[in-house]
């Protein structure tokens, strides 16, 4: 297995962190996922772990998938629902449940992250909302956090204002960095014209909502162990 997989890191400070849950269930709930990881990797649905899953509709699959076969059925029986327990524990950190609104208090959740010895980000990704994405705009509360006036629609997926996931420096900028530059610091949520302008808008558009943008994260960044200029922000950001 890989040394680090975001997801992995993070849900165990999640566990910790939002949901308070003892060091002892942490272990548990981990080790499910271990055993649940290894079924499926023999059954060759998945390469090494679930921790690789990057989107909810993929992760929502697998479980269904477990939970109609019989033979994890059988297995959570024999092991006291722990596998059940510790798969539905890790959707609903995916889901975001405890992330609502959490502006504030998400800080909790910064750390440094090794980047992945592999990175596999295809140009696609920042198309699909992948799981920390989600998460991220969760933490937000459904408000764009340039302005939290800005209305959008109401989504049919979620039940609240439509938002995007953005990441403030580029992940096409990771190897300028040794941190992961896929952590929760650096993904803002942001109402779709706000987050079609840093992508398609003129500088003198773009640059007070990337002073904006830099007050409110260098510190959170340096936290991640991602350590910029707002100059050198600026133009990475331009
Ligand atoms: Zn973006
Ligand atoms: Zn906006």
């Amino acid at each position: 297995m890989a040394d680090h997989y975001i997801l992995m890191t993070y849900y165990a400070k999640y566990l910790k962190e939002i949901r308070r849950v003892s060091d002892s269930t942490v272990k548990h709930y981990q080790g499910a996922l271990k055993h649940i990881s290894r079924y499926l990797v023999k059954k060759e649905k998945l390469k090494e772990t679930v921790y690789e899953i990057q989107n909810i509709e993929s992760l929502e699959r697998i479980r269904e998938y477990l939970y109609a076969d019989p033979e994890f059925l059988s297995l959570d029986k024999r092991g006291h629902q722990m596998y059940s327990a510790g798969l539905n524990n890790y959707y609903k950190f995916a889901k975001g449940v405890g992330f609502y609104n959490i502006h504030k208090h998400i800080q909790v959740m910064d750390m440094e992250v090794p980047v992945k010895g592999k990175y596999t980000y295809s140009s696609d990704t920042w198309r699909r909302s992948s799981i920390i994405k989600m998460q991220s705009i969760e933490a937000a509360g459904y408000l764009c956090e340039i302005d939290e006036t800005h209305e959008t629609f109401t989504a049919k997926s979620t039940g609240h204002p439509y938002m995007e996931g953005h990441h403030a420096l580029s992940m096409k900028y990771q190897n300028k960095f040794s941190k992961s530059l896929d952590v929760y610091a650096n993904i803002i949520c942001l109402c779709p014209i706000c987050h079609r302008l840093l992508h398609y808008g003129i500088a003198a558009e773009k640059e007070t909502v990337l002073d904006k943008i830099y007050f409110d994260r260098s510190k959170r960044l340096t936290a991640c162990g991602i350590k910029i200029s707002k100059e050198d922000f600026k133009k990475l950001a331009m």
